[in-house]
């Protein structure tokens, strides 16, 4: 039997469209994660908290929420000295989604930079694509322990670390993977590219070639940014396209840090975001459920995709 993640691909090929979720960041750090402290040993410390949230994305209408684990690779919790409990850890994650998610509701195992410098760029010692695929592997392996329905690949910088990251989901689940990277708007030029120069039509050929079932962005700029690579990609590519873009810029004041975008001015781009041929749409830093919400309203009121 196929896993039900695969769903997601079936409902969206025919035509479907999807709310993924929003941030995590801000909602942790407002409810007192403090600042330097490793965010996935919430799943074990306070995993009422972490539930919390999934059960708040998944109220406001996310039909796919994401583990609390972007950054459960080894080589990013040895930062924490806590490299020992990668699998406790991301399977806790799981698992604590799983708990929140109501029937019908998909759980995305979310997976990020390492922080690691691949050897290519790195002046001191980089990280081979050996070693990426190892550090992904066991993270993937644990998120599929602990029931997730498909691979959430996110946030990604270079190249060489994303499709790492691609292939180690593929080799240790069959589950759908989703895979998106950070794009930078680059204003003297007027594009969108990745740190190391990718436009968004390389990168949806490059993913998809390295195995991954939905392309696209998160992060980064905001909505308007997101329409643009999203229509990049979609000339290139008749794949499914998801798009989650961080509420605006930060603005910082003092301590605190919010964004430029509310709900409502969020979801007025996501008209746009849909026609341009995304196909799941949700929200990164600086949004919250209600962000969601909007974003619910926005693709209930449309008619499928053809
Ligand atoms: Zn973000």
């Amino acid at each position: 039997m196929k896993a039900r993640g695969w769903d997601v691909l079936e409902r969206v090929r025919a035509g479907e469209r999807l709310v993924f979720d929003g941030g995590y960041g801000t909602m942790l750090f407002a409810a007192g994660l403090a600042n330097g402290a490793c965010p996935e040993l919430w799943n074990d410390t306070h995993a009422d908290v972490v539930r919390a949230i999934h059960q708040g994305y998944f109220d406001a209408g996310s039909q796919i929420v994401e583990t609390n684990t972007f950054g459960g690779t080894r080589l990013k919790l040895d930062e924490y000295r806590i490299g020992d409990r990668t699998r406790e850890l991301n399977a806790k994650g799981a698992r604590l989604a799983r708990a929140a998610a109501p029937a019908g509701g998909y759980i995305a195992g979310s997976i990020g930079p390492t922080s690691r410098l691949p050897l290519d760029y790195a002046l001191d010692a980089g990280v081979t694509d050996e070693e990426y695929l190892e550090t992904f592997r066991e993270q993937a392996e644990a998120l599929a322990e602990g029931g997730v329905d498909l691979f959430a690949v996110e946030t990604m910088m270079f190249p060489q670390e994303c499709t790492a990251a691609v292939r180690a989901c593929k080799a240790v689940a069959d589950l759908p993977v989703m895979a998106t990277m950070f794009f930078q708007y680059e204003e003297n030029n007027d594009r969108d590219r990745t740190m190391w120069g990718e436009s968004p039509a390389e990168v949806a050929k490059n993913l998809i070639a390295a195995g991954a079932d939905v392309v696209g962005m998160n992060c980064g700029r905001g909505p308007d940014r997101a329409i643009v690579i999203i229509r990049e990609m979609r000339q290139v590519t008749d794949a499914p396209l998801v798009a989650y873009p961080n509420a605006g810029l930060p603005v910082t004041t003092g301590d605190t840090v919010t964004y430029e975008l509310g709900p409502e001015e969020m979801a007025r781009e996501y008209p746009a975001l849909l026609d341009a041929g995304c196909d799941i749409v949700g929200a990164c830093c600086g949004s919250n459920p209600e962000h969601i919400r909007r974003i619910r309203d926005v693709v209930r009121g449309r008619s499928p995709r053809k």
